[in-house]
């Protein structure tokens, strides 16, 4: 009797709050898909949620964006699972060392990563009400993780946009500005950058706070909502291939299993959907290979609309489309993943289990050697993603190397590191550190290279036996410099260094450089060492301490000298140790810049590097004094002819009394040589007339893509002499994003490609690679006083090539 009493004050008290919980129309004030809700207003409905509910939903606050609105995490489950929380994550933890014993399936839903593909949060409310309501059953053996709004400033950005043009009511006429986003979209966060290519590399803050969380629980099952164009019908998984060929038979299986189940919801409503095709699971940086590659199911879900559908847009089939159909199709492919896994709650566990179990790996260690501050970059990126590593002192190893592309051996000497692949983020280890990845398919969405010993410039070595790592020492220092010297040297290879100098510059300290390699007390330096002299600094009273205080901070060894008469070389008062100019910087923006590629530059400055910029927008810029900056960067875009004649000379006129301007990627186009500037396009040698075989029409993709290539690592020849390439060796490898090829330069060409290069990974298509042999690839021309500096690739794509960075740097301390 007692027994039944109690299950049935349980009934009640389970129906009254079901009855009590309001559904986000009633929370809000408006029917849900009939405005577009803020997201404070999405954070009082969570909260308002955990505050009815709190024995199933548990709300928290994992971060805080760029602009200082709160990142939410919703664990929902039943009141037994919640308050168990925290024994059900550990437990489940242990499947990754083999110990766990778990049967709960653990379900992490993400929402609208872009932030203009605006209904997945709209559509995050109704699937969390029906969770805790109708469908609390799959709850039982379910732990739902709900994140409603990955981007919330680029979705605020979009949905403040739309109030302000939307006609009233809406207007569903494709030509409606209100269809119109225009350049500053909210697809990007606050720096442009797109989130749902930073899981890998967690160059934003957005992406750092989450993994961090989301490492803590690596779910069995994740998906990413997001939008596509208005016309497209609904995606979901089965992904496209190419797959990478570290994702398991049953992880593949998976995704059809829950395919199948959305098909039927979707079949039953005569809602049009597609599978297999355009997303695929290769580039590990997206919010669906990285879970996949950390054993989830990581699946990518794609609705018709962004930032064009507004409230509601005509179709190209004359169909209107509204933001409630939007949501519609969201809320039940996100439902339905939950109730597959809650069916299949077993059978993931054990899955997830047998993948972290993998020992199947053909490197089992990748030995890497290089400068401590690379080392210490890439050690921070691993410790991000929990991947361990250790140090290597010395010995040689032999295998894969890096350097070569092919078997080889590398010594060490007190300048190494060992990650190895038996651990239990060994897959992780093996897509992100693996010289080539296996591409099944060259059609494929994103880049198809980012091996990390060539994007951190470090050589390496892949082997297929096991290093173990030696114990590793705490190098912190401290330097203690003798206040009486005569000069303070410095050496110049990596961003640390670069950022202790624009540390060195805003507290105004004057700093000079060596454009020729000295040796001074039988020590050594190369071009690019930083030379502060007591004389330069005199009007600083307590120079020799900020000085030191800088250094600590950055970790860098400087050496005090009491002369500036060098054992050979060129003594300290000579033409070629020039003092740094202090950088004013404008980089341009808005239209005809590219969004993406600007942001780099501007989180590069502001977050990487910590010098000011003066962002200038195109639309005014023709109203700005030049002569206030002496850099001016223009950012890769879609330049055409966009300076006029007048723009070009005044540019001109600029460099010539000695502006340093940065042409990058597509910018180059818009003052190459036919615009008056020294660099000419490539033009192919062999243009005449190839025979054309007839190729059947629908093989075309395949055709195109031979001068294409999407993203592939070359290696280059760097003359170090020139202050552009500064602190680099005689080789580096670039991240080539395009066969866009231009001819050497007259001088100057500081990194260039040689004739027939190929790619050491990645692919290249056959008429691409003809394009770019014997190409530049970064190079400065003297113009007057002044310079002009071409970054044919770029070397701030997403933030994470490290090693492209200093170029970067050098451009702007470097160069004069
Ligand atoms: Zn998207």
């Amino acid at each position: 009797m007692a027994r039944y009493f109690s299950i049935f004050l349980l009934f009640i008290s389970f129906t009254l709050t079901a009855q009590q919980i309001k559904s986000p129309s009633e929370f809000l004030g408006y029917e849900l898909g009939t405005e577009f809700t803020r997201h404070h207003e999405v954070v009082d409905y969570y909260e308002y949620l955990a505050e009815m509910a709190p024995d199933r939903v548990k709300l928290t606050v994992y971060g805080q964006t760029n602009e200082r609105r709160p990142l939410l995490l919703a664990y929902v489950s039943s009141p037994e699972n919640i308050a168990n929380l925290e024994s059900i994550r550990q437990e489940h933890l242990k499947d990754t060392e083999g110990t766990g014993n778990l049967s709960k399936a653990i379900v992490w839903l993400s929402y609208n990563v872009h932030g203009n593909e605006s209904v997945s949060t709209e559509a995050s409310m109704q699937t969390i009400y029906e969770l805790l309501t109708n469908k609390s059953a799959y709850l039982e053996n379910t732990v739902v993780i709900m994140d409603p709004c990955i981007n919330p400033d680029g979705r605020d950005r979009y949905s403040n946009w739309y109030n302000q043009y939307k006609n009233t009511p809406n207007q569903v006429d494709p030509n409606s500005k209100e269809h119109h986003e225009g350049w500053w979209s909210g697809r990007s966060n606050h720096y442009m950058f797109d989130l749902n290519r930073d899981w890998a590399w967690l160059t934003q803050k957005e992406s750092q706070q989450r993994l961090k969380v989301y490492n803590e629980w690596l779910p069995h099952v994740h998906v990413d909502f997001h939008e596509q164009g208005v016309n497209n019908p609904y995606y979901f998984a089965p992904a496209a291939e190419p797959y990478h060929e570290v994702i398991t038979d049953f992880q593949r299986e998976f995704q059809v299993t829950l395919g199948r189940n959305h098909a039927k919801y979707f079949d039953a409503n005569g809602w049009f959907y597609f599978t297999k095709e355009v997303f695929d699971l290769f580039y590990p940086s997206y919010g669906d290979t990285y879970p996949v590659y950390n054993g989830a199911i990581g699946m990518t879900y794609e609705q018709g609309g962004s930032g064009r559908a507004g409230l509601g847009i005509i179709t190209a089939i004359g169909d209107t489309l509204t933001l409630k159909d939007r949501i519609a199709h969201h809320f039940t492919t996100g439902l339905s993943t939950v109730e597959v896994s809650s069916q299949n709650a077993t059978r993931l566990n054990e899955e997830f289990r047998k993948f972290y179990k993998n020992q199947n790996f053909k490197y089992k260690s990748y030995v890497l050697k290089g400068d401590a501050d690379k080392l210490n970059a890439l050690k921070s990126l691993l410790a991000k993603h929990k991947i361990t590593y250790g140090d290597l002192s010395n010995g040689t190893y032999k295998g894969h190397h890096y350097a070569t592309g092919s078997n080889g051996s590398m010594s060490l000497n007190n300048n190494g590191m060992v990650v190895s692949t038996n651990q239990p983020k060994g897959t992780l280890v093996q897509v992100l550190f693996e010289p080539n990845a296996k591409l099944s398919d060259s059609l494929t969405y994103d880049i198809t290279a980012w091996s990390l010993p060539y994007a951190y410039g470090l050589d390496a070595i892949a082997t297929t036996s096991l290093v173990t790592a030696q114990a590793s020492q705490s190098d912190a220092k401290t330097t203690n410099i003798d206040k009486g010297s005569y000069a303070y040297l410095t050496d110049w290879n990596s961003m640390e260094d670069a950022r202790f100098l624009a540390a060195l510059l805003k507290e105004g300290i004057r700093v000079r450089k060596a454009d020729r390699p000295f040796v001074i007390d039988g020590n050594s330096f190369d071009r690019g060492t930083l030379i502060i002299t007591k004389g330069d600094n005199e009007h600083k009273s307590n120079f020799v301490d900020m000085l030191q205080s800088t250094a600590n901070t950055f970790q860098k060894e400087i050496t005090p000298v009491s002369t500036g008469f060098v054992d050979s070389g060129k003594d300290f008062g000579s033409s070629y140790v020039q003092m740094i100019e202090k950088p004013k910087v404008a980089v341009l923006s808005g239209e005809p810049t590219s969004t993406l590629r600007f942001g780099e530059i501007w989180h590069f400055f502001e977050q990487q590097l910590h010098y000011p910029l003066t962002v200038i927008d195109s639309e005014y810029a023709n109203r700005v004094d030049l002569d206030e900056y002496n850099i001016l960067v223009l950012p890769d875009g879609y330049y055409g002819n966009h300076f006029n004649e007048d723009q070009l000379s005044e540019l001109k006129d600029w460099v010539r009394n000695g502006g340093k301007l940065i042409a990058m990627g597509g910018a180059i186009d818009a003052i190459d040589g036919e615009k008056g500037f020294g660099i000419q396009k490539k033009k192919l040698e062999n243009d005449e007339e190839e025979d054309i075989e007839p190729k059947p029409y629908e093989d075309w993709e395949r055709e195109r893509i031979k001068s294409a290539i999407t993203g592939a690592i070359f290696k280059t020849k760097v003359d170090n002499t020139n202050p552009l390439a500064y602190g680099y060796g005689q080789n580096y490898f670039t991240l080539k994003l395009g066969s866009r090829g231009y001819d050497y330069l007259k001088g100057g060409n500081a990194v260039y490609l040689e004739k027939n290069a190929k790619p050491f990974s990645g692919f290249a298509g056959s008429e691409a690679q003809k394009q770019i042999s014997e190409s530049l690839i970064f190079g400065t021309e003297n113009v007057g006083r002044g310079q002009v500096i071409y970054m044919v690739d770029n070397p701030l794509f997403r933030g994470f090539w490290e090693n492209g960075k200093l170029f970067f740097a050098n451009a702007l301390f470097m160069v004069e």
